[in-house]
């Protein structure tokens, strides 16, 4: 594999784009972050002319693959009629109302541009709607980089900070971030149904939202311990506190109606955003009418110059009609390549005495190289040999394979057998090559 062009590109974007990359976190991929020169169903293509089997997926919301027929004509007929209005338009109905048939928390919903959005805007309806201020977030779980919530980068790309302090406190994740933005943020491990039943009982008066990840995706793909959740949402609603699902990853990932459909389990409100329109900008906030209801009574206001623009809203409606054919043939097609994966990276785990762990919920999931038997925690999340991982998503790019560095993997609908294969025998020639992975 030669990436040159991909770090002349890079050479010369330093001078004009601060850090060299759109995103802080893209500029973690060894051996240099890549440009894409293009993508087509589950491949993408640098500028280098190589070719990958993407599992990177720009972050999840490609879940339909690059460059969907359907989503490419749907966008573009939308963009025929104007690309956005700063009216109303037909699309954001249309949109709206299919987001409450399918999403089990949503009486209504509000459109964003980002997760990070999506975010500010649960909280703040929270907020608004209890007349409490604490917000209870967990260690791990990443709800965007706004000051009012962004502690760290949890599952930062090669660096395994844990997000927040060791003692509970919230601290600022960058520099520039405001040094009294986390004073309203409590954090909690995870997964702790005493901790949680304690520090609610304590302080109920003070929280206005719990908000976590159903499962948390963004540090190694745990799922919640039988009962937690259930135990989450019971506390809250004694207490009248607002829980939120952050479904950004999980929302339409994990089934048409997100993890918490999945789990049985109804939010207060939910955020979703990345795979809602399949790699447009879009997020959303769902909830119940007596908290979104606010919004109405113009108790809360909600702001964004491109909020539900045409193509966005064309761009969802396109991802969900896909998603939601032949009675879900998509999440059948995705549920069986990622158990395939995840099965084969375990099994080749074994053939080649290599020490890890693969969590696989569904359609995304998280591989670790570690000696423990179980990453089912975020202290044992924070075990795991970050560096010998990121060696070897470095090396999958020679084979091949497009791998986020922190261990992470989506697959999308368009994922098949054979670039399972292809992606099996990748992982089998880095084992079978290099003695680092090998116990
Ligand atoms: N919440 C969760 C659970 C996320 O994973 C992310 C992004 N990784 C966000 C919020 C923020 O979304 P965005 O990057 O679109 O602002």
């Amino acid at each position: 594999m030669k990436t040159d062009r991909s770090r002349q590109m890079l050479a010369e974007a330093n001078q004009y784009l601060a850090g060299g990359v759109a995103s802080s976190l893209r500029a973690a991929m060894k051996p240099t972050p890549l440009y894409a020169a293009g993508g087509k169903g589950a491949r993408v293509y640098d500028v280098d002319g190589n070719e990958y089997i993407d599992y990177l997926l720009a972050y999840g919301p490609l879940i339909l693959g690059h460059s969907h027929p359907l989503l490419n004509e749907k966008v573009y007929q939308a963009m025929q009629k104007g690309y956005t209005f700063g009216l109303q338009h037909e699309g954001e109905i249309a949109l709206a109302k299919r987001l409450t048939e399918i999403l089990p928390c949503a009486d209504k919903v509000v459109f964003s541009g980002s997760g990070t959005e999506a975010v500010m805007m649960a909280l703040r309806l929270a907020r608004a709607y209890t007349g409490r201020q604490k917000v209870v977030r967990f260690h791990g779980h990443y709800h965007g980089w706004s000051d009012a919530i962004f502690t760290s980068f949890p599952s930062a790309d090669m660096k395994s900070q844990a997000a927040g302090s060791a003692a509970g406190e919230a601290v600022p994740g960058t520099g520039g971030q405001s040094v009294n933005s986390l004073e309203d943020v409590i954090l909690l491990p995870w997964n702790e149904p005493d901790v949680l039943e304690r520090t609610l009982t304590e302080r109920r008066e003070e929280i206005a939202a719990v908000i976590t990840e159903p499962i948390m995706c963004n540090s190694g793909c745990i799922s919640p311990r039988e009962g937690y959740l259930e135990a989450m949402r019971k506390l809250t609603e004694q207490y009248g506190i607002v829980l939120i699902f952050d479904e950004v990853i999980t929302g339409f990932r994990l089934g048409l109606g997100g993890a918490h459909e999945r789990f049985g389990i109804t939010p207060d409100l939910m955020t979703m955003g990345k795979a809602l329109a399949g790699g447009i900008a879009l997020s959303a906030v769902a909830g119940k009418n007596e908290i979104m209801n606010l919004v109405a009574e113009g108790r809360v206001d909600h702001l964004g110059t491109l909020n539900g623009n045409t193509v966005s809203t064309a761009a969802a409606m396109a991802v969900l009609d896909e998603l939601g054919r032949d009675n879900g043939a998509a999440y059948r097609q995705m549920e069986r390549i990622a158990g395939q994966l995840a099965e084969g990276i375990r099994s080749l785990m074994k053939k080649y005495n290599v020490n890890g762990v693969v969590n696989q919920p569904g359609p995304v999931f998280h591989m670790m190289f570690t000696d423990q038997q179980e990453v089912a925690h975020f202290d044992q999340f924070g075990r795991r040999d970050a560096a010998k991982y990121g060696l070897f998503a470095e090396l999958m790019l020679d084979e091949g394979i497009l791998l986020r560095p922190n261990g992470l993997w989506y697959v999308s609908a368009v994922h098949g057998d054979k670039e399972a294969e292809e992606t099996l025998k990748a992982v089998e020639n880095v084992f079978a090559k290099r003695p680092e992975f090998t116990a």
